[in-house]
């Protein structure tokens, strides 16, 4: 059994929708179990209307939601031939679009607008596509069937980025999807979403579908987890903005999850996590060139490779740095910043902190900047009357470069060499750090240099 999930730009059109079934007619053999993302856009577009709603933009909200609803209707009237089929698809998709109208209009009534909300407004474009995605397959001739997944992923109520319980979710994927799969059904399960246990909708965070799909496949003890998206595997560098990224045949687990961690946005971080705990391979897979063998994500990293296998930057952050002369040999400093940021659900990114003890660093997405400070303001305000504490010193508009591969692992040179092709570019670094698994080196720099400093490594490590 194989579990595959395809992201938004495969299933974002009609000539890439029918890839995608001819993909799962190829696979058939391998009793595929399919997680899918909301077409292209589409979620972007709903959190963007939602902020329109709020303002009581109801003519651009209007607007908008017809664009997403012609834009389903589209798919369904070029791909669904049985005109029964079709219409049902396309009722339960003109329910769901004055379900998502009501949601505005109520948003717009109270002007409010929560996280809560958010993430019920963008459960709709899983819901939708994957829908769509059952019809057109049913209408192949291959026997699917829509899953919600607020039916099967238990989560906290900790919106906008939920935790899932994995007791309760392993369980219900099995009971649910492992009939379907026996009965040769193709289940076609919504990424992204899930639900509290008392039925709100949740989400598990901006490109969580990934991990749905991870969470799925592991749950069902699959022989592999595919992850289907528009490029050919995890590269050296973001394709984008580096000349000269190539692709990665093999990486491991824990390659990947840093590279993604630091922005390497072909995978979400937290994927690699339920498939290490089964030992399930994942391979990154393109919808435009299926035949390419992609990358292999496994317990192994390939050594006769590169040492340094991927250069990655990730931007909106902000250095926040807790000085004073007062500080050195004081304990317990660092453990009462975590504290004060975990209060704040605030995410460090990275923590430097200079041997003299007199500066610490910690790295943090800009948006959470304000309620950080304000926190370890008050965490620190006797310490600051006191002199141990001389100030707390925010930089924002940073971001983190990181170097990553499994081989650096022991092999002097290497932050060495990383320095000098930063200088070389003419890059100022604000700081840095090397985690004790020495599989990566991070450094601060300010966000307008990230790419230079990126493009910088990428070409010194002969990356290309
Ligand atoms: P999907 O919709 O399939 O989930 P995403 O847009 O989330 O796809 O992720 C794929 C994109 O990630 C690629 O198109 C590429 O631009 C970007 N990307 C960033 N870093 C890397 C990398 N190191 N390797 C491959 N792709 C990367
Ligand atoms: N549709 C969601 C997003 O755009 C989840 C995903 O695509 O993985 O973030
Ligand atoms: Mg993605």
């Amino acid at each position: 059994m194989i579990t595959m999930k395809f992201g938004g730009t495969s299933v974002g059109d009609i000539p890439r929708l029918q890839e995608v079934i001819s993909i799962i007619q190829s696979h058939l053999a391998k009793q595929p179990v399919v997680v899918a993302s909301a077409m292209g856009g589409v979620t972007d577009t709903l959190l963007e209307t939602a902020q329109l709603a709020v303002q009581r933009e109801s003519d651009q909200v209007e607007n908008n939601v017809d664009a997403l609803r012609e834009r389903h209707l589209q798919a369904a009237n070029a791909l669904i031939r049985n005109e029964d089929r079709r219409k049902e698809l396309i009722h339960s998709h003109s329910l769901l679009f004055d379900e998502l109208l009501n949601i505005y209009n109520g948003v717009g009534l109270l002007r409010e607008l929560s996280i809560r909300s958010l993430d019920a407004i963008a459960s709709f474009g899983e819901i939708l596509s994957c829908m769509q995605i059952a019809a057109i397959l049913s209408d192949s001739g291959v026997p699917a069937q829509f899953v919600d997944a607020r039916m099967l992923v238990r989560t906290d109520a900790h919106f906008g980025e939920a935790a899932v319980d994995f007791a309760v979710t392993n369980e219900s994927i099995r009971s649910f999807l492992m009939p379907l799969v026996n009965a040769n059904v193709v289940p076609v399960v919504t990424g992204f979403i899930g639900r509290t246990h008392d039925g709100l909708t949740t989400t598990l965070g901006r490109s969580g579908s990934d991990y749905t799909g991870s969470i799925v496949g592991a749950a069902l003890g699959s022989e592999e987890i595919w992850i289907w998206t528009d490029v050919d595997g995890v590269m050296t560098a973001d394709p984008r903005h580096v000349k000269g990224a190539t692709v990665l045949p093999q990486i491991s687990y824990r390659e990947a999850a840093e590279m993604s961690y630091f922005g390497a946005k072909v995978i979400h971080p937290k994927t690699m996590l339920p498939a290490i705990e089964n030992s399930i391979p994942i391979r990154i897979k393109n919808t435009f060139n299926p035949s390419h063998p992609g990358t292999l994500i496994s317990r192994a990293a390939n050594s006769t490779e590169r040492v340094v296998k991927n250069v990655t930057s990730i931007d909106h952050l902000s250095l926040v740095a807790i000085e004073g002369n007062g500080m050195v040999g004081v304990p317990g400093i660092s453990a009462r910043i975590f504290s004060a940021l975990a209060r704040m659900h605030v995410n460090v990114m990275m923590i430097s902190q200079a041997s003299s003890e007199h500066n610490v660093c910690v790295v943090i997405p800009q948006k959470d900047r304000p309620k950080a400070v304000q926190e370890l303001q008050s965490e620190f305000e006797a310490d600051i009357a006191r002199k141990i504490v001389d100030a707390i010193k925010v930089q924002d508009g940073v971001s983190i470069v990181a170097v990553v591969g499994e081989g650096m692992r022991g092999m002097p040179g290497i932050a060495g060499k990383t320095f000098s092709a930063v200088a070389q570019a003419n890059v100022n670094v604000v700081a840095i750090a090397q985690g004790a698994s020495e599989l990566n080196i991070s450094l601060v720099v300010e966000q307008p240099d990230a790419r230079k400093a990126v493009q910088a490594i990428h070409d010194a490590f002969h990356l290309a």
